[in-house]
């Protein structure tokens, strides 16, 4: 039975019992009042029967009895006598009818005259029997007045009892109530939450069958039920068996996996799917999916990847494409004498071009050269951009040396033809090396070979091809010298460092500078650190040359301090993966800032994005750590290529700097596109969104022009650093400026505001 039926069930059993119990009560009163009664009848009788012996004692004394009280008293022994009597058993009760009529008659005699009284010893024993009557009425009452008092209490206490038991099951089904009012309310905020979220839940049986969907599900999977269908299979049929194993993975809740998921609806989108194993909450009874939404960040990547590999003046892929072109064509080499060559052309007199026809022209024969390239060469060929005036081809599956050969001969006739710029037509000679290979293992060199016999194409005075022959290899190249002298150099001497501020892109306020390195070889001259950095690193001469860049930037900073310069001026340093990789790099930085007094707040580290990812995770252990010890870590050269934005939110990081090519890229793209040069730009306006979501800073470098600081000032980018507001420079030529920054600055601020 359910609770309200018991509790009427309960309510009846409970009336009815105070109802017997009060009506006992009432019949026991109603009792003892007749037993009283009775008692005060049988004291009567014993009054009147004592009246009329007091008579006859004084009729027999000569006197004169009192007629009134005599007559009253036979009066009253004449009346009904079994109220009086009722207490007496039925033959106490007859004698003593017996001699009440025979007092009455003595009594009716005293009345009249010359009548005998009765004897004396009738008036002891009705006395006797009347005394008996009244009191067993009497005890028989106050028997009856107990029941009743104990029924009325019994009552008394039934009532506040039920009363209790009232107001306590009514408390509890109050609370009962208002708790199951709250958890429902509980549990609708809950589902108004997870229907509000952007991210789809979801929960899947032991068979990735669909039991619970939120609404935020509805754009992918429509409006209609779709409980049981397999959610695996709205990923693409390549995808289905990594989500389906990513679904029955023991530790899936520590991990996430990005499907491109198609709905029923038509909805496609990019999700990263994150999976935990309740089956074990009876509540939930499966595994709990929670897809997020991440196609913004997917085709942010993409976009950014597309344009970092191809360059926009051409439309070709750019340098970053040549080592995937390359060991794409040595895939194909299958060791039966098929060759696979290099080509790299580079335009005769380009220079001359540039500085008497201007950029306009230049740009364009560029273009030009980039579509006939394209037209000649077949479809087992990949033509490249590499940069300035150099371009590239990559061929597979030549049969020969001289099959190579014909095609740098054909490229150089398609390249001769005149080129038509502006109102002149112009040839557009060419240099070309080749160099060629049936050696997978040999293809690492083929750039630097064909290098050589495109420069000794060069020397031969232009417009010829060719092909590379190890006499033309220099017994040492230039890298090999570089490395030498970078292993011989005196760093004190040699290398200096330059300072390059980063400042507000609204009012350009210095907030911080770059530190940059520069050698100066006493053999090789001036050498730039795009050169010689590379070199150093494969070395291992960079862990030597970073730790004095460290001290030298810790001096310098402590310099700064002493003549009271913004004491929240950070200064960043760039920072090699293999300095990352030394075992005490980061005791060695903070040991570094102690000895120079300096708070590791005043430095920040500048780390590429490839080395941010790297997989080990060595690097995030230590980026970490310095991150921890309050050194800032900038994401350098951020757009330049890599930019897994996804993976890239999950490493420790404060700032991103978005990189020069990036900036260059966009700008040429909004020439071309003719868009106002100085109005947002989506890309950036998207890098600034999503760098948000970790509220980090984004820093934009290279900026060189006034449209260019404009235009990311519209796209939300607060900081630059660029020739346009400040050039690298050695320390003196820098502190003036910061001097002057920290004068016009009220109150120091931090370096960057979030
Ligand atoms: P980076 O860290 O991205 O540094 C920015 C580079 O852009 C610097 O080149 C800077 O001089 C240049 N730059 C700044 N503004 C402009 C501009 O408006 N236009 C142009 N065209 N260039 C601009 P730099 O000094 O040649 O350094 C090149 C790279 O060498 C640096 O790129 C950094 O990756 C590396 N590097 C420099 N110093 C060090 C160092 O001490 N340690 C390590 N490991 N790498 C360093
Ligand atoms: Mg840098
Ligand atoms: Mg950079």
């Amino acid at each position: 039975m359910d609770r309200p039926r018991w509790n009427i069930a309960w309510g009846v059993v409970f009336v009815v019992s105070v109802v017997g119990v009060v009506t006992a009560a009432g019949w026991a009163a109603a009792e003892a009042l007749e037993e009283r009664r009775s008692a005060a009848a049988a004291r009567d009788l014993q009054m009147a029967s004592m009246t009329i012996e007091t008579a006859d004692a004084v009729a027999l004394l000569g006197g004169q009895p009192h007629v009134d009280e005599v007559a009253s008293a036979v009066e009253h022994l004449a009346t009904d006598h079994e109220l009086a009597l009722h207490a007496l058993s039925p033959q106490q009760a007859a004698r003593a009818d017996e001699l009440i009529d025979q007092i009455a008659d003595c009594g009716r005699a005293l009345l009249g005259p010359g009548a005998d009284g009765p004897a004396a010893h009738d008036h002891r024993e009705l006395h006797d029997l009347l005394e008996l009557a009244s009191r067993r009425a009497a005890a028989n009452a106050a028997v009856a007045e107990r029941q009743a008092v104990t029924a009325v209490a019994a009552a008394a206490i039934a009532v506040v009892l039920g009363a209790w038991v009232l107001g306590r099951t009514r408390r509890r089904q109050r609370y009962e109530r208002s708790r199951a009012e709250a958890s429902l309310l509980a549990g609708r905020r809950m589902a108004a939450l997870i229907d509000d979220s952007p991210d789809i839940f979801v929960v899947l049986d032991a068979a990735d069958r669909i039991t619970f969907r939120s609404m935020s599900a509805d754009g992918l999977l429509g409006p209609d039920a779709v409980f049981g269908d397999d959610l695996v299979e709205l990923a693409d049929p390549g995808d289905q068996q990594a989500f389906r194993a990513l679904l029955g993975r023991s530790d899936a809740d520590e991990r996430s996996e990005v499907f491109r998921l198609a709905g029923p609806t038509g909805a496609t989108g990019w999700f990263e799917v994150r999976v935990s194993d309740l089956s074990h909450d009876p509540l939930v009874d499966g595994h709990v999916v929670t897809a997020r939404d991440i196609s913004d960040e997917v085709h942010l990547r993409d976009e950014l990847e597309r344009l970092a590999n191809t360059d926009v003046l051409t439309g070709l892929p750019n340098r970053r494409i040549l080592p995937t072109a390359l060991d794409g064509a040595a895939l194909a080499l299958r060791g039966d004498g098929t060759m696979m060559a290099l080509l790299t052309i580079d335009i005769d007199g380009f220079k001359v071009i540039n500085d008497t026809l201007g950029h306009l022209a230049g740009d364009q024969l560029l273009a030009r050269v980039g579509d006939r390239l394209r037209d000649t060469v077949g479809p087992d060929a990949v033509v490249l951009r590499l940069g300035g005036d150099e371009f590239a081809v990559v061929i597979s599956g030549i049969a020969s040396e001289s099959a190579a050969l014909a095609c740098g001969e054909r490229l150089l006739q398609v390249l001769a033809e005149p080129i038509r710029l502006d109102d002149r037509l112009e040839p557009g000679n060419a240099s070309i090396g080749v160099a060629v290979t049936a050696d997978p293992d040999h293809v690492g060199l083929l750039l630097g070979e064909a290098d050589v016999a495109m420069y000794a194409a060069k020397r031969q005075g232009g417009s010829t091809v060719v092909l590379f022959e190890t006499e033309l290899s220099t017994t040492a190249s230039r890298a090999t010298h570089l490395t030498r002298a970078l292993r011989a150099a005196d760093l004190d001497r040699e290398m200096s460092i330059v300072y390059q501020p980063i400042v507000t892109a609204l009012g350009s306020e210095v907030v911080g500078v770059e530190a940059l390195l520069r050698w100066t070889s006493p053999e090789f001259g001036g050498v730039g650190p795009d050169e010689f950095i590379p070199l150093a690193e494969t070395s291992g001469e960079i862990c030597r040359i970073g730790t004095w860049v460290l001290g030298e930037v810790c001096r310098q900073i402590a310099a700064w301090t002493e003549m009271g310069i913004d004491p929240d001026l950070t200064v960043s340093v760039n920072v090699s993966p293999r300095q990352l990789a030394e075992e005490d790099y980061v005791r060695q930085v903070l040991a570094t800032a102690e000895a120079w007094s300096i708070p590791p707040s005043r430095l920040a580290v500048e780390i590429t994005e490839s080395v941010a990812l790297e997989q080990t995770g060595l690097a995030r252990t230590r980026l970490e750590q310095l991150r921890r010890a309050g050194i800032q870590i900038s994401i350098d050269d951020f757009g330049a290529g890599y930019s897994n934005l996804g993976q890239l939110l999950r490493v420790p990081f404060d700032v991103i700097k978005i990189d020069r090519s990036l900036l260059l890229t966009l700008t040429a793209m909004r020439e071309q596109g003719g868009n106002d040069p100085s109005g947002p730009c989506a890309i950036m306006e998207a890098i600034v969104s999503i760098a948000s979501i970790l509220d980090a800073p984004v820093i934009c470098e290279g900026v060189e022009t006034e449209q260019q600081r404009r235009s990311l000032q519209a796209s939300g980018i607060r900081y630059v650093q660029g020739y346009l507001t400040g050039r690298p420079a050695p320390a003196d030529v820098v502190t003036p400026r910061l001097v002057a920054a920290g004068a016009a600055r009220p109150v120091p601020a931090l370096v960057l505001e979030r």
